[in-house]
């Protein structure tokens, strides 16, 4: 029974550099799933470092593509070269997003982890 992944629940317009610290996955344009390696947070935007480094510089919008597919969980294959672990993929597979309950990752419960 040890498989099983507990459901979490997160709320649907939640802020997208807090979750991307969460989840720590990045879904690219072309619809692979990347393993996030760091975030830098520049007041409203936000440097990603894939584990295949990769960069991407993106604009914390709670409608943007990536919050969109995140909330979906759309995506056509995994990165091969960011590896991303078995049981990374089963907690997001098991992350679902509701406008009315979930955690909001507001501060407290969430810890930001921003150097500037
Ligand atoms: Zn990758």
């Amino acid at each position: 029974m040890s498989g099983k992944a507990k459901k979490r629940y997160y709320r649907k317009h939640i802020d997208l550099f807090k979750l991307l610290q969460k989840i720590k996955l990045w879904p690219s344009r072309k619809g692979i799933l990347h393993g996030i390696k760091s975030i830098n947070i520049k007041g409203n935007r936000a440097e990603i470092l894939t584990h295949c480094n990769e960069r991407f510089v993106i604009n914390n919008s709670k409608n943007s593509r990536v919050s969109r597919w995140l909330r979906n969980k759309w995506f056509f294959g995994v990165c091969g070269k960011c590896k991303v672990p078995e049981w990374k993929l089963e907690k997001y597979s098991s992350t679902y997003f509701s406008q009315y309950k979930g955690s909001k990752l507001e501060s407290g419960e969430w810890q930001i982890d921003n150097k500037s």
